[in-house]
């Protein structure tokens, strides 16, 4: 077989689709297939443009910089901040019934309108005129999931809403498929649903989760700059790990370890995704458990440790359900008060919890990720060795805290938890386990913590992964785990 022969096949075995031009491309530049097949695994993609291979060789031809300067240093930071996330001043939320009704019935239109970019859901029509319509015809519908259950026969059936009234779903016994994805419903989340009306019941053949498109395009720094990803450092707690926060600080400073000199005279920015401290009265007798039990100086130390970082680097800090702010999501910033010696770094911003920012271009979605307990609790496929899964499950709904029940959200007129814009980096925290994944180009990055193992975690059995960063090139996505502490 001759060379381009083998080339094509390596292609027809992993069920990707060429055309002649972009084969002819590959040909000629004497690319590596198994880095283009690697490539389009990654976006989903089954059919290789044209457009896409010469994109690619483009981004391989590239001359590789050279420098010996620091790279960090010498690019002025890009980082924006958007303020659309931030709930601090805003909070319309009063607790009163007509909070709660508003806040659904966003929520609900918000999916909405991104359901019905999907051509069989264009169609779709609102409840109460669904129960008047023939049987013979399929029809669809988007409706919150209100009830799910399985009656004792086997018959599993899902309650749905929408601001017309209510409707009860059959999901067919027939579709292996339907099964799946019933098993994987949450409560309250939005779904789209086609089938067909009998009686008083709808009888589902496809349900549609609002997920992200899968041709979405990423955003890339022009610069080979990198941010650090952190979280739950717990400062405060006998089990901070000081010394290995420290040695990751003096890492930025490039006093560190001459290993990986390389990763960390990119770095750029430090995102920290919450529990930044261990806080005070967050569990019955956590006193005992404290180095220091004074909320005040738990944030002075952490300010005095941050205040090691070189100018150079943006440390973004958000909050946790260990910060001193509302425990209800969206979370506010931290009062200026509490955090007057953070607030004097120059380098360091605080922000509320979940907040977007983009880095040199790169749009990072950063929540602390309390909710996620709630999803690895109802959901089989989720477990907490694994948070980059859960994380994922977030995506597919559009929606940070998706079971209201299972979290603590306050309505508030805007929803800040609804996923709008795409994020390139998806950033949580609050497991304490560390793990990643690329999902439909997104990279979901789940930081870990700088906290060793509680005794709490040792009832549950749960394995945190203390002292791991990921960092992640802005440039070409790339994630590099470091290690500071010896497991
Ligand atoms: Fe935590
Ligand atoms: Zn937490």
């Amino acid at each position: 077989m001759s060379n381009s022969q083998n080339k094509i096949k390596k292609f027809e075995d992993e069920g990707l689709i060429l055309t002649s031009r972009g084969l002819e491309k590959i040909r000629e530049s004497h690319l590596n297939p198994d880095e283009i097949i690697e490539k389009a695994k990654e976006k989903n993609m089954w059919l290789l443009s044209d457009e896409f291979i010469i994109e690619y060789i483009q981004l391989k031809d590239k001359p590789v910089k050279k420098t010996k300067k620091i790279v960090a240093k010498e690019n002025d930071s890009q980082l924006e901040i958007d303020e659309n996330f931030d709930v601090t001043g805003k909070s319309t939320c009063e607790g009163k019934i007509e909070d709660f009704l508003d806040y659904f019935n966003q929520r609900y239109e918000n999916t909405k309108k991104i359901l019905l970019n999907r051509p069989t859901m264009r169609s779709a029509i609102p409840i109460n005129i669904l129960k008047k319509q023939s049987k013979s015809i399929d029809l669809s519908f988007v409706g919150m999931v209100s009830d799910k259950r399985e009656s004792k026969r086997g018959f599993k059936f899902l309650d749905l809403e929408d601001p017309t009234g209510e409707i009860r779903v059959l999901i067919s016994k027939d579709s292996r498929e339907l099964n799946d994805l019933f098993d994987n419903i949450l409560l309250d989340e939005v779904i789209g649903v086609e089938g067909r009306i009998h009686n008083d019941l709808f009888i589902a053949k496809t349900i549609y989760q609002p997920d992200l498109p899968i041709n979405h395009k990423t955003n890339t720094s022009p610069e080979e700059v990198s941010a650090a990803l952190i979280s739950d450092i717990h400062v405060g707690s006998y089990l901070f790990l000081e010394k290995e926060f420290s040695s990751f600080i003096d890492c930025l400073k490039l006093n560190g370890n001459k290993e990986n000199k390389d990763i960390f005279e990119k770095i750029k920015y430090v995102v920290v995704a919450g529990d930044l401290v261990d806080g005070v009265g967050i569990y019955p007798n956590q006193e005992k458990e404290l180095s220091i039990p004074d909320i005040y100086k738990q944030y002075d130390f952490l300010a005095s440790l941050l205040s090691e970082v070189p100018d150079h680097i943006e440390v973004i800090l958000c909050m946790g359900n260990h910060d001193a702010v509302r425990l209800s999501e969206p979370q506010t910033r931290l009062d200026k008060d509490i955090g007057a010696p953070l607030y004097d770094l120059p380098n360091v911003h605080v922000l509320g919890n979940p907040a977007m920012i983009s880095m040199h271009g790169v749009k990072t979605l950063v929540y602390h990720g309390a909710s996620l307990d709630g999803i690895i609790g109802s959901l089989a496929r989720c477990t907490y060795s694994r948070p980059e899964i859960a994380m994922v499950e977030y995506l597919k709904r559009r929606y940070l805290a998706p079971s209201y029940g299972k979290a603590n959200i306050a309505p508030e007129k805007n929803d800040y938890l609804f996923i709008e814009e795409i994020p390139d980096i998806f950033h949580c925290g609050h497991v304490h386990t560390n793990g990643y994944m690329n999902y439909r180009g997104v990279k979901v990055i789940n930081s870990g913590t700088f906290q060793a193992r509680t005794s709490y975690q040792e009832e549950q059995g749960h394995m945190p992964t203390p002292g791991r960063v990921p960092v992640i090139n802005l440039q070409s996505h790339e994630v590099s785990m470091v290690h500071f502490y010896d497991e």
